[in-house]
């Protein structure tokens, strides 16, 4: 994937890279009053958890664990209709605490397990009608 054609699939989910060799990572939100972290990063300076208004930008690890995760043998409908099948979908528990839901990079879904250490990356979905390269976040085995 270049960068130069990199489109996100919606804008705030992970920082930008200036240059190839720049590491992603997600964007996210932590309560400074109760420790509480969200991830996409909430627009509201309130804490749904303490009810605070504490809430400050961060930016998270990019390994985790395989919490639980699902093999989709059907293809996407409605708005992800641009995907194939299988695919995989599940929930990584971040190394600073927060699971976050997320399509798992794979193409040998029998080797998924839970516990698996898994590390962020940037993939293209699809190709638009101006030859952007449409990517999302997932996590990949490492
Ligand atoms: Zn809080």
């Amino acid at each position: 994937m270049t960068i130069e054609k990199m489109t996100p699939i919606d804008e705030g989910f992970w920082t930008k890279p200036v240059n190839a060799d720049e590491e992603i990572q997600l964007i996210g939100s932590k309560c400074s009053e109760c420790g509480e972290l969200f991830f996409p990063e909430k627009n509201k300076n309130w804490c749904i958890h303490c009810y605070k208004s504490a809430l400050k930008k961060v930016l998270f690890s990019r390994k985790g664990k395989i919490a639980t995760f699902s093999v989709v043998m059907q293809k996407p409908a409605g708005g992800f209709y641009h995907g194939g099948a299988p695919y995989c979908y599940g929930c990584i528990d971040i190394e600073d605490g927060i699971r976050i839901k997320s399509l798992i990079s794979t193409d040998d879904y029998d080797s998924l397990k839970l516990g698996m250490d898994v590390e962020l990356v940037i993939e293209k979905l699809w190709d638009d009608k101006d030859g952007n390269e449409v990517s999302t976040f997932k996590f990949k085995p490492v």
